[in-house]
């Protein structure tokens, strides 16, 4: 197997060949921090957002789903805490001016380079910082200064601090500002969630890992409402949901790790913070977040909007905010995950060869169909009819008659699809059935035509 920065290369590299993931605005030398999805990727994506909304949202009750604005009023992010102090350290090199974040850098002491500066890195504005350049190798004494990671912007045609807006830094706040929405038209008992799905921007100091730490990307965010003594349970709850879904996405369960966040590097208004990290091949990182927020959040916009958002409830006769159990996901993090758990490099008939090991629920395709050869009409008109046939039958269904059958598998193979059916003139002269061809094994085995629909759905359920 490849060393670990090698993996990554091969990851985005096999991103790219087969049209899952492009850097943005690649023809003009790229936008850094921003990603394309092509059309496997889309596909991957909306798959992996499909198994979500049906286990947090489709098939429960207590589940109220919102699609709000990006730009929001700027009073929201004075209330949220955002705009005062969304911010990461930053430092600045001397020599090459490029820019870290503080708690990202090497640090250096005086034994490593002889420059006689010592020290740690620090994350408060103000402090010293002696580190060490990533890029040019300079050995740096700085200040660290706060960098506010909302990308700002102005709302209609004057261009003053009232018109101040943001592209929002997370999806969250949208749920909090129309929690009176949803009490006032859908009258819902605690404990209810509200869900959204959407975009978020941060202007990273340092976008990297690929799709880890982007600019723009999409995170999916419950926001659930609690009685202040209930909170303990909807917590343990959805920690368990939580790996429910990872496992419904076919992520190993031996790479994800919980982190039971300490009360020093908490939000001052979590009571607890378990992060979930996976092992990506550049280390063990943050895949997704489950915090209990109390009443901050409610009770800021409360503060700030001067209305009401308390919840009165009908069996005690008491008036109260409710307390908030947040779990986080990101959705593009869980793209990057399944494609690092998937990669896979093997041997097959002494050649070298590279598949995706996707969990058929989240496979862009779940069956390919080919006829074994492409010159003749016979065999593509039976190839065709048997793929109009599972395609009814099994949406995400792919038809290839490309190349020969060889370059086929491997394609199918790269954008890891589970099955391939063949057609071949058995199956026209002989009535003899079709070919099911397995990802992983390469191992073939003849289907009768009347038993290939149960059969690909018994392999890929
Ligand atoms: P990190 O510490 O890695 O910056 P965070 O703790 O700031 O992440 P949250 O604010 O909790 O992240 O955001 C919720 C989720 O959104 C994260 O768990 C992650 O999956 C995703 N996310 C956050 N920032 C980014 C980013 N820059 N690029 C891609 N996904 C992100």
């Amino acid at each position: 197997m490849n060393k670990k920065e090698d993996r990554m290369d091969s990851i985005v590299a096999l991103c790219k060949r087969r049209g899952f993931i492009f850097q943005g605005s690649e023809i003009y030398g790229g936008l850094a921090g921003t990603w394309d999805y092509g059309p496997f990727g889309v596909k991957l994506k909306k798959n992996i957002r499909n198994i979500w909304f049906r286990r947090f949202s489709d098939n429960r009750h207590d589940m109220y789903e919102v699609d709000a604005a990006i730009l929001m009023n700027q009073k929201v992010w004075q209330a949220s805490g955002h705009a005062a102090g969304f911010a990461d350290p930053l430092v600045e090199c001397k020599k090459c001016k490029k820019r870290f974040r503080a708690d990202q850098v090497e640090k250096i002491s005086a034994k490593d380079d002889g420059s006689g500066l010592t020290g740690n890195p620090t994350a408060d504005t103000g402090t010293k910082s002696y580190w060490k350049c990533e890029s040019c190798g300079t050995s740096n004494e700085s200040n660290v200064r706060q960098f506010n990671m909302m990308f700002q912007t102005n709302v209609g045609a004057i261009q003053d601090d009232s018109s101040i807006s943001y592209l929002r830094p997370e999806t969250a706040q949208g749920m909090f500002v129309n929690f009176k929405n949803i009490l006032d038209t859908q009258h819902p008992r605690l404990p209810f969630g509200m869900a959204q799905i959407g975009k978020a921007f941060r202007n990273e100091i340092a976008p990297r890992d690929f799709l880890f730490r982007s600019r723009e990307f999409e995170q999916i965010e419950i926001e659930y409402f609690v009685k202040p003594s209930e909170w303990e349970k909807s917590f343990e709850y959805f920690r368990s949901e939580m790996k429910g879904f990872m496992s419904d996405v076919g992520l190993s369960a031996s790479k994800v790790h919980e982190l039971e966040v300490p009360e020093a590097d908490r939000a001052h208004y979590s009571k607890r913070t378990i992060d979930f990290e996976y092992d990506f091949p550049f280390g063990k990182k943050e895949l997704y977040g489950l915090a209990y927020r109390g009443d901050f959040d409610l009770k800021q916009h409360s503060d700030f909007s001067k209305v009401d958002l308390s919840y009165y409830d009908e069996e005690t006769k008491e008036r109260f905010i409710p307390h908030v159990i947040e779990p986080s996901f990101g959705l593009d993090r869980t793209v990057l995950a399944i494609l690092c758990d998937a990669y896979t490099e093997d041997e097959m008939g002494g050649e070298k060869r590279v598949y995706l090991k996707l969990h058929p629920s989240v496979a862009p395709f779940k069956v390919a169909v080919f006829p074994l050869l492409r010159n003749k009409p016979e065999l593509i008109k039976k190839a065709e009819e048997i793929f109009k046939t599972i395609q009814t039958e099994i949406p995400m269904t792919d038809y290839d008659d490309n190349g020969n059958i060889g370059k086929r598998y491997r394609r199918q193979d790269e954008i890891g699809t589970p099955l391939c059916v063949t057609v071949d003139f058995e199956t026209i002269e002989k009535g003899n059935g079709v070919t099911v061809r397995d990802r992983d094994s390469g191992k073939q085995e003849r289907v009768a035509e009347g038993e290939l629909l149960k059969y690909l759905k018994r392999k890929i359920s």
